[in-house]
């Protein structure tokens, strides 16, 4: 797979363009993730032509339009930032972006959680920042996270399985265009669409039914939709549990009831919280191969990303 592309706030890459004229380098992105990442910078303060260092600045207003203003001189920026965003979520249009990470805490950059303040100069965190505002609703199924979140472990996992998934879905797009390709696409990423939202799993179930009766470009359109809405969904334990349970089933025939016993123990384990994801997904790994399984080879859930990442290790 080649990289996948991602925006992110230019700070979190180390370059100083903070109002201080600092960084917010952030190592977990560069270097861990940096590995399968070709990052796309953009920063909205000095992009829109605000100099480093400047003065502070906050959100002001009402909740859902606030305004962006300077913090002692009282300038308002927020219509020079609002010109400025539109014309870049047109040119990020052109990136094929697979998702954007944003900076927490940024009247700017903040996807949420901004402090708003009214007159009083009292203030709620529960604004957006300007530009994550104008992005979010330009690209609205885009995965989006800011660099707090993802320190989470279950946040972090949940973003970059979205993303490698849409990854892979662009990917597939771009070898050739045909109804098969969404339906060899859906065959290989059932059991992960399952593990995020039984209902959607079986929305797009049906949808690939009638594959050969839309047009393509409608087939791809509602596919990508629902794709979206989907990973947009966590999995969580219930829903990994029963995904785990659903793979069993395609072992009856093989496992021996030894086998059968240790991976119906290791997955009550994993539903209880004494053992994280990867350890009855590495055992089911092992049957996979042992027994040579030709469906469950191919699943996406059972390989998602690079081991390297570290995901699904959390309790
Ligand atoms: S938070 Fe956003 S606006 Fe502020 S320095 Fe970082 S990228 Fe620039």
């Amino acid at each position: 797979m080649e990289k996948i592309k991602l925006g992110i706030s230019t700070c979190l890459l180390g370059e100083n363009v903070r109002y201080d004229g600092g960084h917010k380098l952030d190592r977990l992105l560069t270097e861990t993730l940096g590995r399968y990442v070709d990052y796309v910078p953009v920063c909205p303060e000095v992009e829109c032509g605000l100099s480093i260092p400047r003065e502070t600045m906050h959100l002001e207003g009402n909740l859902d339009s606030p305004r962006l203003v300077t913090t002692h001189t009282k300038q308002d920026m927020t219509n020079r930032m609002v010109r400025w965003a539109k014309r870049c979520v047109k040119e990020l249009g052109r990136e094929d972006l697979c998702g954007f990470i944003f900076k927490s805490n940024s009247p700017s950059s903040g996807m949420g959680r901004i402090r708003v303040y009214n007159e009083k100069g009292i203030s709620v965190k529960k604004g957006v920042g300007i530009f994550a505002r104008i992005f979010m609703g330009h690209f609205p199924l885009l995965p989006v996270e800011d660099e707090g979140r993802l320190h989470d472990p279950e946040l972090r996992e949940n973003f970059i399985e979205r993303i490698f998934a849409l990854k892979r879905w662009r990917e597939a797009l771009a070898k050739k265009e045909s109804r098969g390709v969404v339906v060899d696409f859906h065959t290989k990423h059932k059991l992960f669409i399952l593990s995020h939202s039984p209902r959607h799993y079986q929305a797009m179930g049906r949808l690939v039914a009638q594959a050969k009766d839309l047009p393509l470009k409608e087939l791809y359109s509602r596919y990508q939709t629902l794709l979206m809405e989907t990973l947009k969904l966590k999995t969580t334990v219930k829903k990994n549990s029963n995904v785990l349970m659903h793979i069993m089933g395609y072992f009856k025939e093989q496992l021996s009831s030894d086998e059968k016993k240790e991976l119906l123990g290791v997955i009550d384990f994993y539903r209880k919280g004494h053992i994280p994801l990867i350890v009855p997904i590495t055992l089911i790994n092992h049957y996979v191969r042992k027994y040579d399984q030709p469906y469950l080879k191919q699943q996406g859930y059972l390989n998602p990303h690079p081991l390297e990442l570290q995901l699904r290790n959390h309790v």
